[in-house]
């Protein structure tokens, strides 16, 4: 990847960024950071241990003070600038992504990066726009108004599939609202991470504000969890871990925010515009090679349609291009890794005994064959309750499956234990809204399936986890609230000691 190596050559310090500085892992255990369309390694680092994440929500520690100090408009101005300085790097950004993750090219410059630079952009003006309720006299002798404050260090763990956008999601709204971060990326995807620690600091974001600690989940994942020092822990990823941290966290009574894992359903009634839906499911169910929390992955479809729907949806899979990630006709990339592609793999294997598998089911042959790459793949004729429709797969993968009334459509989309995202189709406003009332989960489509923007929360419902990201909803996780009361009357002996002191 010879393209690449003016980005590579950046990390010969270390990958790792604590107190405004690159520098090496402690851990003794290296990393590769893997090429997955080709299998090329492009960089190994030194893993980040806990003496590291010690060091880093230390740095955090110090700069807090003096961050949460500032005024919103001061931290307003520092975020204006950061938003300006990744936009400015935006292109180095969108090639670092689609190297470490594998994604299109297109993909990168057209979403991870825009919508990164977009939520920068939007969480500045929202530093200057915390508000509590009016101050009032709600006791005759008293007024009370409400402080909203940073809760401290946070600690971020994020996952690969959207690296930059999740460094973004999990450092943005604490940093607008007065703390300091400490992220851990996912260790097989550090560098736009550590792209976006370094942005910060040419923003004139002080030493110690945002630092990264690129670390094993079990090693510097569960020490910065289990941190007395952090007052908080914002965690992206599956629902597994997600537990597993949330008992860590719980032990030191943080402050937890948990995105979990998605099974998002696909719900097309028989009504709705089959071509539109057709290209709403692909595109949903393949967007990041599927990899992506709210994708499609379980389409029911009414019973006059559903014909049609998997007939549509098998020809606009089977013109979808794999190819490599930098070539801008390219509209799928690999998988992850190709563990990841052959777990995939394994739920559509394992599927054939239960179901059919239309189109797709393994992967390209030829030139793609060294890249952990998979087909779109289609699936039919699942139970409601068997492993493709419950699980979350992860990967190109769609089931579509039939539904009769519209009361069994909407009991399938909630099926699950996940409420993360769905999406509803129909020209019936009524229909429609009777979905977005009873699907639970945290983001209801009408029409469309994936948009995302920056003023709107990001959440799930049940086992999706709790808490949101983005947009001013945001800031309930990463604020506390302190009442203040003050008393009015000036005496000595308040009205309410009466029930202390008998008889004065
Ligand atoms: P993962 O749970 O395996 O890992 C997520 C992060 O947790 C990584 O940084 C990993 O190193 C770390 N980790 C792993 N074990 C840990 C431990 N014991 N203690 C502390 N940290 C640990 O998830 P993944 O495979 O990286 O990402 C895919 C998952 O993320 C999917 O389930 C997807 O749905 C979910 N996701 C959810 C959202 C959302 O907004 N709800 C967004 C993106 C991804």
């Amino acid at each position: 990847m010879d393209q690449l190596h003016d980005i590579t050559e950046r990390f010969t310090d270390g990958a790792q960024y604590i107190d405004g500085r690159p520098r090496e892992g402690g851990s003794g255990r290296r990393q590769a950071v893997v090429d997955p369309a080709t299998g090329a390694e492009l960089l190994s680092y030194g893993l980040a241990g806990p003496a590291d994440v010690d060091e880093a929500v230390a740095a955090a520690r110090r700069a807090f003070p003096a961050w949460a100090g500032a005024t919103p408009g001061e931290r307003a101005g520092a975020l204006h600038r950061f938003a300006d300085v990744l936009a400015e790097q935006a292109d180095d950004l969108a090639r670092a992504e689609s190297a470490q993750c594998g994604k299109p090219i297109r993909l990168t410059t057209g979403f991870d990066v825009p919508g990164t630079v977009d939520n920068t952009a939007f969480f500045a003006g929202a530093a200057r726009h915390l508000e509590g309720r009016a101050a009032g006299e709600y006791s005759a002798d008293h007024t009370s108004y409400v402080r909203r404050e940073p809760v401290g260090v946070v600690g971020g763990i994020a996952p690969w599939n959207y690296p930059l956008q999740m460094a973004a999601w999990k450092v943005l709204p604490a940093l607008a609202a007065g703390n300091t971060a400490v992220l851990k990326p996912a260790e097989i995807t550090p560098l736009t991470s550590l792209m976006f620690a370094r942005a910060a600091t040419e923003a004139g974001i002080p030493d110690g504000v945002l630092n990264v600690v690129a670390g094993a989940g079990r090693d510097a994942g569960e020490h910065l969890a289990g941190h007395p020092d952090v007052a908080m822990l914002s965690f992206t990823g599956s629902t597994a871990v997600g537990k597993r941290v949330a008992g860590i966290a719980t032990a030191t009574v943080k402050r937890l925010h948990l995105e979990l894992g998605g099974k998002a359903p696909f719900v097309v009634f028989d009504d709705a515009d089959l071509e539109a839906a057709v290209h709403g499911a692909v595109a949903g169910a393949l967007i990041n090679s599927g990899q992506d929390c709210t994708a499609a992955t379980r389409a029911y479809v009414q019973r006059p349609l559903f014909d049609a729907f998997v007939a549509g949806v098998a020809d606009l899979m089977a013109d979808v291009r794999l190819g490599d990630p930098f070539d801008p006709g390219t509209d799928l990339g690999p998988l992850i890794s190709h563990a990841h592609r052959d777990r995939v793999a394994g739920f559509v294997d394992r599927a054939r005994s239960y179901a059919t598998v239309v189109t797709g089911g393994h992967a390209p042959t030829g030139e793609l064959a060294k890249g952990a790459y998979y087909l779109p793949t289609l699936v039919t004729g699942a139970a409601q309750d068997s492993e493709i429709v419950q699980d979350e797969v992860f990967g190109p993968v769609l089931v579509v499956l039939p539904f009769d009334s519209d009361d069994e459509g909407i009991a399938f989309a909630n099926d699950t234990p996940y409420g993360l995202a769905a999406s509803a189709w129909s020209r019936d406003v009524h229909r429609a809204g009777r979905a977005t009332r009873e699907i639970q989960a945290g983001c209801v489509w009408v029409n469309d399936h994936i948009p995302i923007i920056s003023e709107m929360p990001h959440g799930g419902f049940r086992a999706s986890g709790y808490g949101k990201d983005m947009s001013m909803y945001s800031f309930e996780e990463y604020t506390q609230v302190k009442h203040v009361m003050f008393d009015n009357s000036g005496v000595a002996l308040k009205g309410w000691h009466r029930t202390v002191f008998r008889g004065r």
